[in-house]
C-alpha cells in the first residue's frame, strides 16, 4: 500500500532563529518545495500557514508540525475544490 504523491501543495519547513523550533507548513499554488528551495538560496522570506514568515533553512531537521499549520493544512485539504 502507497498513498504517497509525487506534488504536494505544501511543505514543511523549520525556522532555524525560532526558539520553538516548529516545522511549518508553507502552501504554494505552484511548487511548494522549488518556492522554498529558492527563498532559502535567495534569502528572501516565505509565509507559513499559520502566518509566520521567515527564511527557510536550506538543510530542514526533523520537528515536530507546527499545530497551527497541521489545522489549516488539513482543512485545506479538506475542502479539495476549487477555491
Ligand atoms: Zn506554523
Amino acid at each position: 500500500m502507497s498513498t504517497r504523491t509525487d506534488e504536494r501543495p505544501d511543505l514543511r519547513t523549520t525556522d532555524p532563529s525560532d526558539q520553538e523550533r516548529f516545522a511549518h507548513i508553507v502552501y504554494s499554488k505552484g511548487n511548494a518545495q522549488a518556492l522554498i528551495t529558492e527563498a532559502s538560496v535567495l534569502g528572501f522570506p516565505v509565509e507559513a500557514l499559520c502566518g509566520k514568515r521567515w527564511v527557510p533553512s536550506r538543510d530542514p531537521k526533523r520537528f515536530p508540525v507546527c499545530p497551527e499549520c497541521k489545522e489549516i493544512a488539513d482543512a485545506l485539504r479538506g475542502r479539495g475544490g476549487a477555491g
